[in-house]
């Protein structure tokens, strides 16, 4: 798997846990009147997958897949925006 599909798919695993958690939250207010427990271990969740962030570089310069000019931005790079490496290649 090349370090584009990867970061992608980190991206897709965030969407969908924020997507259950926003269900179970609902879920939770409507069954007990309470929905701060799920929200809260929903963004914890969300906080502690986000540290993989980091892991998405690319293999010739270190940029990070997610900072365009210093911007992160929530979809990774096809190219890298440091050195042009096309990053969709195996
Ligand atoms: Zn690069």
């Amino acid at each position: 798997m090349n370090v584009y599909r990867a970061a992608a798919g980190h991206v897709r695993l965030l969407l969908a846990v924020t997507a259950l958690g926003v269900v179970v939250t609902i879920a939770f207010e409507r069954q007990f009147g309470h929905s701060v427990i799920p929200f809260v271990a929903t963004s914890i969740l969300l906080i502690v997958l986000n540290f993989r962030m980091g892991r998405f570089m690319c293999p010739r310069c270190g940029s990070n897949l997610f900072l365009r000019k210093g911007w992160a931005w929530p979809w990774p790079n096809k190219v890298c925006s440091q050195c042009g490496l096309d990053l969709e290649k195996p």
